[in-house]
């Protein structure tokens, strides 16, 4: 998992990028920092975005990964919504 996931994770739990990048930072040495602070407020925003849209689909019966233009689950077969 990257910084960005990482990242977007955190801003999703916590509510804002802001807060997100401050707690994530406090855990990082300084290379790892710098490589943080330069990932774009917009880029965590989007990628919260992604991951909030993967979780939502979801198979309702297997819980098999959907993308987002599949309308049946390939694992089982049920016809999303
Ligand atoms: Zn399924």
């Amino acid at each position: 998992m990257n910084h960005l996931h990482r990242l977007a994770e955190l801003a999703d739990r916590t509510g804002s990028v802001e807060a997100a990048r401050d707690e994530y930072l406090a855990r990082l040495d300084a290379d790892d920092g710098l490589a943080v602070l330069t990932i774009p407020a917009d880029a965590i925003v989007a990628a919260a975005e992604a991951r909030r849209t993967r979780a939502a689909s979801r198979c309702g019966r297997c819980g098999a990964r959907l993308p987002a233009k599949r309308h049946r689950c390939s694992r089982c077969g049920l016809s999303a919504k």
